[in-house]
């Protein structure tokens, strides 16, 4: 069995303590993994500062580092099969996803980022007037820490490690116990493609104790979290300690709204995507449907036949569409939240069943659909971050945009239309950090990633990936050398 240990400035480091890693599809223990204690922490953040000092990356030309990056992206693509298996056992991911929700989507953004590594100008000129010239310059920021949950873990250790790296930075990633394995791979492909030791650093453990000295040392200047908006605001407070640049992506409830005159059938299997997409443990997934009241019973029963079609089971098994959710505590807490809709009244329009040869240690929630729901319910207010659809009824644009709205989360909302002037003025309505217009959880590398509200503030992929990795620096040169004693002749005698 695969016992994975934290990588520290290039050495694999076992500790005392680790975790069991337990697969979602039948219970078993398929690896272990080293568990990291403060120590860990104080020992990663001086090898990222030995590296960025040291190892000549922050030196080396971006289109260089870029050569790193894309010569990973072909031994990610040449280890296709195995990441995909990983992905299936450790994390449920069903395997006809797997191929491309860990292997592809990472592979397209490592590309994107890449690409925008050799088109990376770090300084440019600002400006010249009179003796005085400028040079705006972005440097890189030194230690960043990323923080990553489990859902999707090798593309957000991509979306935190590789721009990063790419702007010259070294950093530290604290990843999910539960899916550690995929940014180890990662990590050993880069070395193997010229990233030097201490560049990126793996560690794990405890969320409050390590990920809390992490966020607090005062040697990281950045931090780049995903993960729950309770956590992130303790990430925020820690990061106050010196002043850190933070960026924060965190929970959601997309509201995803259908128009009269959208094409029903992809309404349906878009939405019926936006919910039950990785089992619904995303946080851009749309867990709140607004139908028109003119297509309400039609769309409900087109939706409840789709969903009934739907295979629940083995993640490792090609036949399966949706896996288990991923560990007892996940099923629990989505469980409870189907209890609660009960308790206060929603209709449960449909619930699938795991299938026959689901193994029964699995932790499967079929998927689920509610109705005659309100939006103060618990189940349509709270994330639920598993597959189950909270179904609301509406007549009026303008009303059906302000319920949308009635959420501290703004990650992704979603508009069905055939009109697609009319469903841009409504995603111009809506706060959300993204709106899809006849679409579901696409993410091109080009389009910047985030949220509104307290689904959390700055980017990730877009123009800017690489550059928000960067502090920005002015060079002010005046080649006469008299402004300061112009300036001072003003006030001295
Ligand atoms: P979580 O916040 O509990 O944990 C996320 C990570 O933070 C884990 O690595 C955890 O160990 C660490 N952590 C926990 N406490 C910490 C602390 N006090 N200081 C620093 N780090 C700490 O989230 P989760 O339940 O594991 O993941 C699911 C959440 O992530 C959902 O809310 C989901 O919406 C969100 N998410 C957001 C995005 C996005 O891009 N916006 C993407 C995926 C998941």
């Amino acid at each position: 069995m695969p016992h994975y240990t934290l990588l520290i400035g290039g050495e694999h480091v076992d500790t005392s303590e680790s975790y069991d890693v337990v697969s979602p599809g039948n219970g078993e223990v398929i690896a272990t993994v080293a568990k990291g204690g403060v120590e860990h922490v104080d020992l990663a953040v001086a090898a990222a500062e030995r590296a960025f000092k040291e190892s000549g990356w922050r030196e080396t030309p971006a289109h260089v580092r870029a050569d790193v990056v894309e010569k990973a992206v072909e031994q990610i693509g040449a280890r296709a099969a195995e990441i995909s298996e990983l992905s299936a056992r450790e994390n449920g991911t069903p395997i006809r996803l797997a191929g491309g929700l860990s292997v592809g989507f990472p592979i397209m953004h490592m590309q994107y980022f890449a690409g925008l590594a050799r088109t990376f100008v770090a300084d440019r000129p600002a400006y010249a007037n009179g003796s005085v010239t400028g040079i705006i310059r972005n440097e890189p920021i030194g230690v960043v820490a990323g923080i990553i949950p489990w859902n999707f873990p090798l593309l957000l250790a991509v979306w935190k490690a590789v721009p990063a790296i790419l702007a010259g930075n070294s950093i530290v990633l604290k990843v999910d116990e539960k899916t550690p394995s995929t940014a180890f791979v990662l990590a050993e492909i880069l070395s193997d493609c010229g990233l030097p030791a201490g560049v990126l650093n793996i560690i794990t453990g405890d969320g409050e104790t390590v990920g809390g000295h992490l966020t607090a040392h005062p040697r990281v200047r950045k931090i780049s979290f995903t993960g729950s908006t309770a956590t992130g605001r303790t990430v925020m407070r820690n990061a106050a300690a010196n002043v850190k640049q933070v960026t924060l992506e965190l929970g959601g409830k997309g509201a995803n709204i259908v128009l009269p005159d959208a094409d029903l059938d992809l309404a349906v299997d878009g939405t019926l995507w936006g919910f039950l997409m990785h089992a619904g443990q995303a946080c851009e997934s749309g867990t709140r449907l607004f139908v028109h009241d003119s297509i309400y019973d039609s769309f409900v029963e087109r939706l409840v036949k789709r969903a009934s079609e739907l295979t629940v089971g083995d993640p490792t098994d090609p036949a399966t569409d949706i896996g288990p959710v991923m560990n007892a505590a996940q099923r629990a807490r989505i469980e409870s939240l189907i209890d609660s809709a009960f308790e206060e009244g929603a209709t449960l329009e449909y619930q699938g069943k795991p299938s026959a040869t689901a193994h029964e240690a699995g932790q499967f929630v079929p998927p689920t659909i509610f109705t005659n729901v309100t939006s103060s319910m618990r189940v349509a207010a709270e994330e639920v971050f598993g597959p189950v659809l909270s179904v609301m009824r509406f007549s009026d644009v303008d009303a059906v945009v302000e319920e949308a709205n009635n959420t501290e989360y703004g990650l992704a909302s979603g508009v069905w239309s055939r009109d697609i002037a009319a469903a841009t003025e409504i995603a111009g309505r809506l706060e959300a950090g993204t709106v899809w217009i006849n679409d579901w959880h696409s993410l091109p590398g080009p389009l910047p990633f985030g949220g509104h509200k307290q689904s959390g503030f700055g980017r990730e992929m877009g123009p800017n990936a690489i550059t928000a990795f960067t502090n920005e620096k002015v060079i002010s040169i005046d080649q006469s050398g008299r402004g300061a004693r112009a300036a001072w002749s003003l006030v001295l005698p």
